[in-house]
């Protein structure tokens, strides 16, 4: 599967991170709460050190509420980190962030400093969301905030916290090609870069697994093939998407499943776990 994230870009980003690193006292990571390991970016976790980080689970409004709080378990069990479920549909669910930040910050106790921290993640995670909310609400309050743009580094959201844009642009787990499955079927990575039917026949097959009850209730289905190719092939005849001959149209059938799975009319919906995704690691460790 091929995914476009360049050596090139990868060394410019790590090393513009790199030289502001001693300004920064802690890392916000800006995450898909429906893909959260695979929406992480692997060179943060090398590069923090011991710098304490919260994990941004956003978007929660998608996810499946009980496999979050899992996320959230699981992350707070590393070394100086701590997790939050949110999501810009529900604005004031970020303003834990900042109460966060200053609890979480080296330098706390001493008054009048304000917490330096540095928000980072991958394209389409709503990095940007989550800053213009964030500020906006300042913008508000003291009305002589300057609007917030894409150029902007560092943003003063008051309350004593000072949010450091990532320079460069992020990759994800490309190592790891399960993720690159579910990153393209939540839309984190262009759909022209898969075969659609592939990536729809991940989803049917993690699906009849994960959440077979709404699948068979969206979908009309008593069981599921033996396969996510066919179950596909299933759905598209459900959905009469049938050539000449009865014969299931396969992209329209992908195009179906994908597209009310992103929009979460088959259930709110997280794509993986972490016991799945700490035995994929140890695969890829393996390698
Ligand atoms: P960035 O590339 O990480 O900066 O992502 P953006 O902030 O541009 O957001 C990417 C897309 O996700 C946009 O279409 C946003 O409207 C959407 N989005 C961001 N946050 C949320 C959220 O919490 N819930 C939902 N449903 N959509 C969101």
């Amino acid at each position: 599967m091929a995914i476009n994230w360049y050596p090139g870009h990868m060394h410019k980003a790590q090393r513009e991170i790199r030289k502001i690193l001693g300004e920064v006292d802690l890392f916000i990571e800006v995450l898909d709460a429906r893909i959260p390991y695979s929406s992480e970016n692997p060179m943060i976790a090398q590069i923090r050190g011991d710098k304490p980080c919260i994990k941004i689970l956003n978007k929660c409004d998608l996810a499946d509420p009980a496999t979050t709080e899992l996320w959230l378990d699981y992350f707070r069990q590393s070394k100086n980190t701590d997790a939050i479920a949110v999501s810009a549909k529900t604005p004031a669910s970020l303003r834990n962030i900042i109460e966060l930040c200053k609890t979480m910050a080296p330098n706390r106790n001493q008054p009048g400093k304000p917490v330096r921290a540095l928000i980072a993640g991958i394209p389409n995670v709503g990095k940007s969301t989550t800053i213009n909310i964030l500020a906006n609400r300042i913008i508000a309050k003291t009305g002589n905030e300057p609007a917030v743009t894409k150029s902007q580094q560092r943003i003063n959201i008051g309350d004593g916290v000072i949010l450091y844009d990532t320079p460069g642009m992020l990759w994800p787990k490309v190592e790891n090609e399960n993720s690159g499955y579910r990153l393209a079927i939540t839309g984190a990575i262009k759909e022209t870069a898969f075969d659609l039917d592939d990536i729809a026949t991940y989803a049917a097959e993690y699906l009849t697994e994960a959440y077979p009850q709404a699948l068979k209730e969206r979908y009309k289905l008593d069981e599921f093939a033996d396969n996510g190719y066919d179950t596909l092939e299933l759905i598209g005849r459900k959905r009469g998407c049938l050539r000449a001959g009865g014969r299931v149209e396969m992209n329209k059938a992908a195009k179906i499943l994908l597209t009310e799975l992103r929009d979460m009319q088959i259930a709110p919906i997280t794509m993986e776990t972490p016991t799945m995704c700490i035995a994929e690691q140890k695969e890829v460790d393996a390698r």
